[in-house]
């Protein structure tokens, strides 16, 4: 069964339903709608009515498997400005000192945001690097104690690695599991999601961010398989939603102060300012940030924009180097050498040959080989995982297992791994990881020797990454790398996804550091190792390659790492192998985050539409029949439409009391605070209207209408939604393509659209949902083997 069969059969997808012309308005109505339902726009009884199904929903196929299952629990994001009477009037009361003053307080805002996020970034990189100090030099003084007396049986340091590592992961995924689970993993899909346009609960809440921060220490300082640069992301998202709101619901605050920024549109830009700030301490990379939050969140980008995302990355980067170099004591006050949490360390010699090009391209293939299969074996781990935990301790104890089972892995590879190193050799060289400062391990080597494995399985994982890229030639023997690569993998693997917070970045960059050393290793005895570059040229290709085949980022990522680098004459093979990576993961599967927000069953809107929907119209996705109201409608008929549980719809498309003309949309938050404020019709006298401040005064938490208060002898009033509607809303008529709708969400940020007749009556209503829905099965059609029909 070819595409367009599939698109034709009516029994599989209800498409453009093309009408003979000679069909009159109102039959044309009826074809839409059916006979029944054709004027029952407006009254109560809609509220039983059942969808009609658009799709052939019996595909066979369970959620989670081949079909993504799109949740309802998922509400959309207003980034539309409601244009309606009330904020008309107050732009009209504004002056230019207003608007002045309000764009100084953005840039303000901008500015705490970064200077935060780097002071973030400079709490959790003290804290990690003192908690693992600490937990380096104990194991380090039971494995090798300096006199006889202290001599310990040998099985003792291991229970003591693996105890403190359980107990730091389990301390961590309780208070995930139990205080804010959305504070688990990087929190870098989340905050997609948040700038695509969807509301992720509880993702920009203080409480979230400080088990975030907490949570993050634990599991590096704990030994897990993951890094603290990702959820850096989050820390800044979250900084950035509660800075620019002026309040707070974990601290109970509740303040006037930034009360006009208090809408989804003004937030999102603050969110995309606070996620670039992250980025930008996490790498040391403040343009790169401002690509990463271009990259995920393009659709409403402009110029004064970016230039406060970029003043905040800015600001983020600065203040991170000013109080790492604070703190450090091995930098100097304003020395900006700590670049970023995670700092690569000096690139500055490194050159690559012409014709070494080709070989960084097939690195690239193998970079997208690798990342995919990640991502496939993350996949079925994750789901299997949703069915083996289904309690918050179950939850808890996974997180402990996993960190046991690392701690384990990583004692066995050190006692399996034979090659060792003179203490008084070259060894971990460069600046940060001075030998003073690292706490290796002797293990089954001699005295005044220490084991090479102790410096990727002991160390934190930016210690691990840094000497992959900076250790000489001879430094690790193949055979080192070949016992680390698949084991630190598959632990990488399952760790992504349980419930701690943790970054995939700094194991994607160790795994692709590590197999592009044993490239280099390859090379070096096929040509000679004076022909090619240094292994630290072939170590960050592998590992840009790595990155680009299991998060499937390009423009951003090629900023972020030669910013990182700091060497130019590093940035084609960089993009080549990039692009190449990219490439070659996109052929088998999503990326990393967009794999889980699938799982999620996010109703997001992904970069292009939909395949096929140039063919699909309007009337192919749209919901029908549209629950709406009059202009002027009674109490009794808003009240039972948002109390009904059939739809909690968050907007109701308003007509005019006459004609039944599409007038605007309005949102049910309003209607909620007209009936909470009693604001009730009377043509005898002068409405009282609420303000654009009182509109927002409950943002974004609302009230249930039960909470409104309303009795039943208020039924039989009115209400005048007029001042409240929306009256700049995007229409579409019933030959839309869904290609165009698709766009129009987009790039506008839209949330509800309402479709009309040619006398502008609406007949259905299209939302992000039935767009990412329609995706969905769509896709799940074309994935099912053709005996299944
Ligand atoms: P949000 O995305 O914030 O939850 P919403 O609740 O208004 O917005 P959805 O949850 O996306 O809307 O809608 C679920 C289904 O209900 C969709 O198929 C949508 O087309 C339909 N729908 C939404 N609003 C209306 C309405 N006023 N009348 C009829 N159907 C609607």
């Amino acid at each position: 069964m070819n595409e367009e069969s599939l698109i034709e059969d009516d029994d599989v997808l209800l498409i453009d339903d093309e009408l003979p012309s000679t069909l009159t308005d109102e039959e044309e109505r009826e074809s839409y709608l059916g006979k029944d339902d054709s004027h029952s726009f407006l009254t109560p009884c809609l509220s039983e009515a059942k969808l009609k199904p658009r799709i052939k929903k019996n595909t066979g196929i369970q959620a989670g498997e081949d079909i993504y299952e799109i949740k309802n629990e998922f509400e959309s994001l207003n980034y539309e400005i409601v244009q309606n009477n009330i904020r008309e009037d107050e732009l009209r009361r504004h002056n230019k000192t207003s608007s002045t003053t309000k764009e100084l307080e953005r840039w303000l805002i901008c500015f705490f945001i970064g200077a935060l996020t780097g002071a973030i970034g400079v709490i959790i990189t003290v804290s990690i690097e003192a908690l693992s100090g600490l937990k380096q030099k104990w194991l380090n003084n039971l494995f090798h104690p300096t006199s006889a007396e202290d001599h310990v049986n040998s099985f003792v340091p291991v229970l003591v690695w693996c105890w403190l590592d359980t107990s730091f992961v389990l301390i961590s995924g309780a208070m995930c599991a139990f205080i804010a689970p959305v504070a688990a993993g990087s929190g870098i899909p989340q905050i997609k999601c948040f700038l695509n346009g969807v509301r992720f609960p509880k993702v920009i809440r203080l409480k979230t961010l400080i088990v975030k921060v907490i949570g993050i220490v634990l599991a590096v300082s704990g030994g897990l398989v993951c890094g603290k640069e990702g959820p850096m992301v989050h820390a800044g998202a979250v900084l950035a939603g509660g800075i620019s709101q002026g309040n707070s619901l974990t601290l109970g605050l509740q303040s006037s102060v930034f009360e006009h920024f208090r809408d989804d549109h003004e937030k999102r830009d603050f969110v995309a300012a606070g996620a670039a700030a992250g980025v930008s301490a996490a790498f040391g990379a403040p343009v790169g940030g401002v690509l990463f939050a271009l990259e995920e969140a393009a659709s409403f980008w402009n110029q004064p924009l970016t230039w406060r995302i970029f003043f905040c990355s800015m600001t983020s980067f600065m203040s991170l180097n000013y109080g790492l170099s604070a703190v450090k004591t091995d930098l100097q006050f304003g020395n900006f050498s700590a670049v970023g949490l995670l700092n690569f360390g000096k690139f500055d010699n490194s050159m690559w040959y012409y014709y070494e090009l080709p070989l960084f391209a097939v690195m690239g293939v193998i970079g997208g080989l690798l990342g995919a299969c990640f991502v496939q074996l993350n996949k079925i781990i994750t789901i299997n995982r949703i069915h083996l935990r289904p309690s918050r301790l179950a939850k808890t104890l996974e997180t402990g297992c996993v960190a046991l089972l690392s701690t384990c892995a990583y004692i066995v590879m050190l006692y399996i791994n034979p090659y060792c190193r003179d203490e008084t050799q070259n060894g971990p060289t460069d600046a940060a990881i001075s030998m003073k400062e690292f706490q290796h391990l002797r293990m089954n080597c001699g005295p005044h020797q220490y084991n090479t494995m102790s410096l990727l399985s002991f160390g934190t994982p930016e210690t691990a990454v840094k000497s992959m890229f900076h250790e000489p030639y001879d430094f690790f023997h193949s055979t080192t790398l070949l016992i680390f690569l698949p084991i630190y993998w598959l632990l990488a693997c399952c760790t992504y996804g349980i419930s701690v917070p943790s970054g995939l970045f700094v194991p994607a960059l160790l795994c692709g550091a590590t197999w592009g050393r044993l490239v280099h290793i390859l090379m070096a005895t096929l040509v000679g190792v004076d022909k090619i570059s240094d292994p630290s040229v072939y170590a960050l290709v592998g590992a840009a390659a790595g990155l680009a085949g299991t998060v499937r980022m390009t423009l951003s990522l090629c900023v972020i790492i030669i910013e990182a680098t700091g060497n130019l004459t590093l940035a084609l093979p960089i993009t080549a192998v990039l692009i190449t990576s990219k490439a070659v993961g996109d052929l088998f599967n999503e990326g990393i985050y967009d794999t889980h927000i699938h799982l999620w069953g996010v109703p997001i809107l992904e970069w292009e539409p939909p395949p096929n929907s140039e063919l699909i119209k309007a009337t192919g996705v749209m919901s029908k029949p549209v629950v709406g109201f009059r202009s002027v409608e009674t109490v009794r008929n808003l009240y039972s439409e948002l109390a009904s549980q059939n739809h909690q719809h968050n907007g109701f498309p308003v007509t005019d009391a006459n004609y039944g003309n599409y007038q605007g949309l309005v949102l049910r938050t309003h209607i909620l605070l007209i009936l909470k404020n009693r604001l009730f019709y009377d043509p005898s006298r002068p409405a009282d209207l609420l303000s654009l401040t009182e509109l927002r005064s409950a943002y974004p938490r609302y009230f249930t209408v039960e909470e409104t208060g309303i009795q039943e002898a208020d039924m039989d009033k009115l209400v005048d939604l007029r001042p409240y509607v929306n009256k700049s809303v995007h229409m579409l008529t019933v030959e839309s393509t869904l290609e165009s709708i698709f766009r129009l969400f987009r790039a506008l940020g839209l949330r509800h659209a309402v479709v009309v007749d040619k006398k502008l009556r609406p007949i259905g209503m299209v939302t992000r949902k039935d767009i990412a829905r329609f995706r969905a099965e769509h896709e799940a059609v074309h994935r099912i083997p053709i005996d299944e029909f």
